[in-house]
């Protein structure tokens, strides 16, 4: 007989946006929450993503919620271990681990109408009852494998970077690495030195600029300790970078087109100087608009093409037999490993939401987008959905500060759960007419300001949906996400007693 548990709100995921959404709610005063987590351990991408070289490409002191400041990161631009640290101190901290039931798999989550609960049931068989439900499954699905022929006949050894097996040893190894985003740009400097020959395989090449990294010392952790207003400073000063290179450049390009235009030619001329040979150079070299899609940075990469032991691969690969790669133009390349750096499922048909999630009428969520568009209003709620929030729903992420973001989603949810106890109510629906409001302004924004009416067409950019919609990235600024957070208006609800 499987158990069946009561709590005020059901939090899915442990990841930095469902501890963010707890602490939330231990602020305002709410401590009925359980969250559900299908890993053994708390993190989410911090705790799935381990391979070599992973760090922050985002300035950690940027990368860190803004009331909890981490005074002794090692580096400007954190490894990964560090972040999955600072996400265990924040669980401690906050007190959030006790409310964490660890494999826990959702299943399903339905709307009783009757009741006016959400009913979410789990792959072990227990199923919870809550009034409120959240969604913090993270904005990246599963890793995703790449899509060529013959790939699960590959018969070396073959691994995702978000499932990294540190018991396999590189060297003096034949690799190939699919993939060139952010995450490769990151992994190969670390295995060149130790396997024999690497080849990268390239469809399209990543916009990169130099890292400003610093480690900072002893003393400067000191600093950050004793008097916290410098990190807080520091912090000002990394968001405000942040927003004017990923706020201002994907929503605002249009208005600033000489931001842009420095940009592409601070990205090729580090090609340039890293990298000596000319037609490595011009492989290396997006032929698409910055920002099109995810550009990263990186001190180390481009060297890595002036090795003797790495190979530029740019003809696509036809198939794969064996451990033999095909490649289009007729080469054949024997590998003893095979990584691929090739992402993860984002807003696709097959992983959202990432659970089943029946609202009113059993309308349910996942299909409903695809049958439509992907929307929601200010990327947390959707009308039939009542009592139900996403932590990054569609039209969420802006600028890169995923903390800023986490920020205003959060604060967006206690406005609502405050708004309901107020009135004395537990029913709480946002209007289609919001929804389609917010739509319209997001398309209006998207025609006048944003980059992706330029030129991606050879972007290949996961950024696009198979309707050529743009639902991971709200034109906004994350000045102006903050804002709204704030002001909106609860008018675009009904809130009512059930
Ligand atoms: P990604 O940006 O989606 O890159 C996947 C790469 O694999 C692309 O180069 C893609 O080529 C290639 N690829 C996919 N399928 C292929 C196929 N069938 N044949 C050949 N190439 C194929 O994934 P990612 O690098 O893992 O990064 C995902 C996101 O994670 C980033 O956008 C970033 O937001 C985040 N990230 C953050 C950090 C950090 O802060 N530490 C680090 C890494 C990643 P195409 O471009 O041609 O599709």
């Amino acid at each position: 007989m499987h158990s069946s548990k009561k709590t005020e709100i059901v939090i899915v995921g442990s990841g930095f946006s469902g501890l963010g959404a707890a602490i939330e709610l231990k602020k305002i005063g709410i401590d009925d929450f359980i969250i559900l987590e299908k890993a053994d351990d708390l993190g989410g991408t911090w705790r799935d993503n381990t391979y070599p070289g992973l760090t922050v490409d985002v300035a950690s002191t940027s990368y860190s919620y803004g009331f909890a400041p981490k005074s002794n990161w090692s580096r400007l631009y954190a490894p990964g271990s560090e972040v999955k640290e600072y996400a265990d101190e924040c669980a401690e901290k906050f007190k959030i681990r006790d409310h964490i039931e660890f494999s826990k798999s959702v299943e399903s989550s339905s709307y009783d109408e009757e009741d006016n609960l959400w009913v979410t049931k789990v792959s072990s068989g227990e199923t919870y009852t809550s009034r409120y439900l959240v969604s913090a499954t993270g904005l990246f699905g599963p890793p995703k494998l790449p899509n060529i022929d013959g790939i699960e006949t590959f018969s070396g050894r073959i691994m995702h970077t978000g499932a990294w097996d540190h018991e396999y040893d590189f060297s003096g190894k034949r690799v190939g690495i699919i993939g060139t985003g952010a995450t490769a740009i990151q992994v190969i400097p670390e295995i060149v030195p130790i396997v024999e020959h690497l080849s990268v395989f390239q469809r399209t090449p990543i916009w990169l600029l130099p890292k400003p990294d610093i480690i900072f010392s002893e003393r400067i952790k000191k600093l950050f300790r004793v008097l916290p207003f410098t990190q807080k400073l520091l912090r000002l000063v990394t968001h405000f970078l942040n927003e004017i290179l990923f706020g201002i450049g994907f929503s605002h390009n249009r208005q600033f087109p000489w931001l842009f235009r420095w940009l592409q030619k601070l990205g090729i001329s580090h090609i340039r100087k890293q990298v000596k040979d000319p037609t490595t150079q011009e492989k290396l070299t997006p032929q698409y608009d910055f920002f099109c899609k995810r550009p990263s940075f990186s001190n180390v990469y481009f060297p890595v093409f002036n090795e003797p032991n790495v190979s530029l691969v740019t003809d696509p690969i036809s198939h794969i037999e064996g451990n033999n790669i095909q490649t289009g133009d007729g080469h054949t390349i024997t590998l003893d490993a095979l990584i691929c750096a090739t992402g993860f499922s984002v807003f696709d048909e097959n992983i959202v939401p990432s659970f089943k999630t029946f609202g009113l009428k059993g309308t349910e969520l996942g299909s409903y987008w695809i049958n439509n568009r992907f929307t929601s209003f200010q990327g947390i709620s959707v009308p039939n959905f009542p009592n139900y929030f996403m932590i990054f729903g569609p039209y969420s992420a802006a600028s890169a500060s995923w903390f800023g973001m986490i920020d205003t989603q959060v604060r967006h949810l206690s406005r609502c759960l405050r708004a309901a106890k107020k009135r004395n109510a537990n029913y709480i629906e946002v209007t289609q007419k919001s929804l389609e409001t917010d739509f319209n302004k997001i398309l209006k924004r998207r025609r006048n300001q944003l980059v992706f009416h330029g030129d991606c067409s050879r972007s290949n950019s996961y950024y696009f949906d198979k309707n050529g919609d743009v639902p991971l990235i709200r034109p906004a600024t994350q000045v102006g996400m903050w804002l709204r957070s704030h002001l909106v208006s609860m008018k675009n609800y009904n809130i009512m007693a059930k």
